[in-house]
């Protein structure tokens, strides 16, 4: 689960690291207001969206007077913001912060996620931050640190130190850093993220240690335990199949090709994609409906894989053990009723009771032209292949 940076910033405040106050805004009034609140002075306009890449995007605006911040607000407030992380679809903006601006001095990259390699949690650090960080890693990453930390005693002190050392800190502004990564290290821990990232943590040209971006991503199989974190999700920030797929329990990634895939179990959905591929042709999404799916699960299933226009056949693959085949084929059928199959629907059925399943689906094939049995899972991609091409 993501947050926004306000949310993100008002996180990281209240566990000691030195964050910019900040004024959330959602009208052009209002950011004209917030820099007059700031004393006129130069301010940061920036979008809250849930991606990065915003300064290269025009989202990211230093203004200078009031019409600058109006001027500002209002390009953001009407536009999709698109980015290199975002598709070219883009996030919809909605929501301003207006910040003081602060005269950088330096620029510096502070992250922190878990190294599945090395599995452990990891803080990465780089002295070279800022919009360019992704280059960097790629040619040079040998400017970027990776130091793993024990997940239960949390960074410590010497590894903190050590690494701002590295980073080219100075004097107090070494312990000051190094309580800045312990501090991150804490929040990091204590919400179940499973990324924390300032970038930029900058020095001011008088000195101070600020963090002018902060992002966090939570874990979502831990989130029962941050009902406040929880609250916090914004649903316009995500897809809107996404937010149906959660709300049903289904788990679901949508992907570039023409074939949808209904399946159930995490590793047969894997296999699926797997023998499209081998067949030649690609899959449109990835979806799980789980080992007890219902007829309603699989109702709005095909709800949410017929609503992506780029589906041109539907491979259902479900192995019928908790849920029996016949009561499968007989949601099929329902579905394909209730929701109406406009594009071909190859169903691939083996498991308990698959005979009357097969009868079922045969008897209802007058009623629904477009529900193609398969005998196996070779017969039925070739058969969804075959449909598409
Ligand atoms: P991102 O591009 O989405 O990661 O957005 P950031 O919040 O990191 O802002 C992008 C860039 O804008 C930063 O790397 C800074 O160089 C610049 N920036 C952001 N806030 C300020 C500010 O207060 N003063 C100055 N001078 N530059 C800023
Ligand atoms: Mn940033």
């Amino acid at each position: 689960m993501k947050i926004h940076e306000y949310q993100a910033r008002q996180l990281f405040s209240e566990n000691g690291i030195p964050v910019p106050s900040a004024q959330v805004v959602r009208t052009v009034d209002e950011a004209a207001a917030a820099f007059g609140q700031f004393g006129g002075q130069m301010c940061v306009v920036k979008a809250q969206v849930y991606a990065g890449g915003r300064g290269k995007a025009g989202f990211v605006k230093l203004v200078h007077n009031e019409d600058e911040a109006r001027q500002a607000a209002q390009f953001m407030l009407t536009h999709r913001m698109t980015s290199y992380q975002t598709g070219p679809e883009g996030v919809p903006v909605s929501v301003l912060i207006v910040a003081p601006g602060v005269q950088i001095a330096k620029e510096y990259y502070l992250g922190m996620t878990i190294d599945r390699s090395r599995q452990t949690v990891t803080l990465i650090a780089s002295s070279e931050g800022g919009v360019e960080i992704e280059e960097v890693a790629k040619k040079s990453p040998e400017k970027v640190l990776k130091i793993p930390f024990h997940p239960l005693l949390g960074l410590q002190s010497y590894q903190a130190r050590d690494v701002a050392i590295q980073l080219g800190f100075e004097d107090k502004m070494v312990g000051e850093a190094a309580k800045l990564m312990m501090n991150l290290a804490k929040v990091f821990i204590s919400t179940d993220a499973s990324l924390a990232e300032i970038n930029p943590l900058v020095i001011t040209t008088d000195g101070k240690l600020l963090a002018i971006d902060a992002q966090i991503n939570f874990d979502d199989n831990a989130l029962f335990r941050h009902q406040n974190i929880e609250a916090m999700a914004d649903e316009s920030q995500e897809r809107e199949l996404d937010v149906r797929a959660k709300k049903a329990n289904l788990n679901y990634i949508a992907l570039d090709g023409s074939i949808g895939c209904l399946v159930n179990g995490a590793g047969l959905a894997m296999s699926t994609m797997d023998i499209i591929k081998l067949h030649g042709a690609e899959p449109a999404n990835f979806l799980d409906v789980g080992g007890g799916v219902t007829a309603e699960g699989a109702i709005e299933a095909f709800k949410i894989i017929l609503s992506d226009t780029n589906v041109k056949g539907i491979l259902v693959n479900i192995f019928g053990g908790i849920a029996k085949c016949d009561l499968i084929a007989e949601a099929l059928v329902k579905a394909g009723r209730e929701v109406g199959f406009k594009v071909p629907v190859v169903v691939r059925l083996e498991g308990t009771n698959v005979v009357r399943a097969r009868e079922i689906l045969k008897a209802a094939q007058g009623e629904l032209p477009t529900l193609i049995p398969a005998t196996d899972l070779t017969d039925a991609a070739k058969k969804v292949v075959a449909a598409v091409a």
